[in-house]
């Protein structure tokens, strides 16, 4: 089955208004094993939008619409439907009284201009809107279906939920879609594309590569007429990508965060942390604190952007003499600092380089994150050739996936 997807309204093509309604729709669709075939942004304009909707229902199984199902004139997604299908509309009993009864639950009569919400064609069937006055249609005709769903998305996802996805289902009852994710970091994404170049050649499982904010991730997608069927399929093309890429390079999976694997780490080893941060101006810290638990672990944390506060925070001066603040003795003596001053068991630290650092004693854009455990030191550094910005995202990742190593490796 295939299909398409039109989002409808003004203000969509005006960059007033983000479309998530169609990426949420294009992901459920995927999952459904429904192969999404375009995808459109149209205005209110009633000659473009019937021409969008004749066009989508003549050439895909399948279109789903989301917008222009309101009370006002300039919402007339109905109406283009019932054009192009040659249909009239009329008003339902059973609708109108449904309707009227939602506005005397809210305690004021049914404005005239809300009757369009209780009409249908005959080709067309409601689907229930828990959440607000615009009830969905199906409409098919001649093989061919119309899903016509009000705008915002906390109505759409329970519309999708309840009525739309098993209906959808229902219809393409042999297709199952699986999606294992692998996460690496410290691989260059052309780098991965030449090590697995030949699985990147298989078109099920299809292995999608795309760079993200917490490194390298790649994608298996299956499609088999079962879940077991197009787990059978994914399974060896993970195996072989860990064992050309190497179990070191792949943090996580799937639903996986560098927070959510820290914490549970330390949760798991019992294990508190204290943080010492120059470089990412107490970012390391806040996302860790939204992780679940964080108050279990995370004792404390200081950012520090004056050598002589460094100093009075433990760490020692005659190491910042000798070697300045942006190298990995540093990182050491501040991560063994920060176990010191918040009295945990862990302390981790980073200290680094930005682009806008005058005192230029090594490459911009690099990192120095330092572990402390006992009497157990390390650091690792890193170099991201990337926006300021990102900057700071990016070596924070880096120093969980190190603690990450150094717990495992160390403790
Ligand atoms: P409408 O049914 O066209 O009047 O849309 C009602 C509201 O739904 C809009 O004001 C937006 O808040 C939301 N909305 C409509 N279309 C989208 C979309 N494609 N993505 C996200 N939100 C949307
Ligand atoms: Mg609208």
């Amino acid at each position: 089955m295939n299909a398409e997807i039109i989002s409808i309204g003004t203000e969509l093509l005006m960059g007033e208004l983000v479309d998530t309604n169609s990426s949420f729709l294009a992901s459920e669709l995927a999952k459904l094993g429904v192969e999404v075939r375009w995808v459109t942004k149209v205005s209110d304009d009633p000659t473009l939008l019937r021409e969008a909707i004749e066009r989508a229902w003549k050439r895909s199984d399948l279109t789903l619409t989301s917008g222009g199902l309101g009370p006002t004139s300039d919402d007339l997604t109905r109406e283009s439907i019932a054009a192009a299908f040659g249909e009239e509309m009329t008003v339902q009993e059973d609708l109108l009284e449904h309707l009227k009864g939602l506005f005397a639950n809210r305690g004021f009569p049914m404005p005239e201009t809300n009757i369009k919400q209780a009409t249908l064609i005959p080709s067309a069937v409601t689907v229930p809107n828990d959440h607000g006055t615009a009830p969905g249609w199906w409409a098919e005709k001649d093989g061919h279906v119309i899903v016509a769903m009000p705008g915002p998305p906390r109505e759409i996802l329970p519309m999708w939920e309840n009525t739309l996805a098993p209906k959808i289902k229902a219809r393409n009852p042999n297709v199952c879609i699986v999606t294992r994710n692998l996460k690496t970091f410290g691989i260059s994404e052309g780098g991965l594309d030449e090590m697995l170049s030949t699985l990147f050649l298989s078109e099920n499982p299809y292995l999608g590569i795309y760079s993200k904010q917490d490194g390298i991730h790649l994608r298996a997608i299956a499609t088999a007429s079962s879940d077991e069927e197009a787990w059978a399929l994914i399974q060896p093309v993970e195996s072989e990508i860990r064992r050309v890429v190497g179990e070191d390079a792949i943090w996580g999976t799937d639903d996986d965060t560098p927070e959510s694997l820290t914490s549970a780490l330390l949760q798991k080893k019992g294990l508190t942390l204290g943080i010492m941060e120059c470089f990412t101006g107490g970012l390391l810290a806040s996302n860790l604190a939204e992780s679940e638990g964080s108050r279990m672990f995370l004792k404390g944390s200081v950012v520090i952007h004056d050598d002589e506060l460094l100093g009075a925070h433990g760490v020692d001066s005659e190491i910042i003499t000798r070697h300045g603040t942006t190298n990995p003795h540093i990182a050491e003596d501040m991560a063994r600092a920060a176990r010191k001053l918040f009295n945990a068991d862990v302390g981790l630290a980073i200290t680094g380089l930005s682009e806008e650092a005058t005192d230029v004693s090594g490459p911009l854009g690099t990192s120095h994150i330092g572990f402390a455990a006992g009497d157990q030191v390390s650091s690792t550094s890193g170099h991201y050739p990337t926006s300021r910005l990102r900057l700071r995202s990016r070596a924070s990742t880096h120093a969980l996936l190190g603690l990450i190593r150094f717990l495992n490796s160390a403790l």
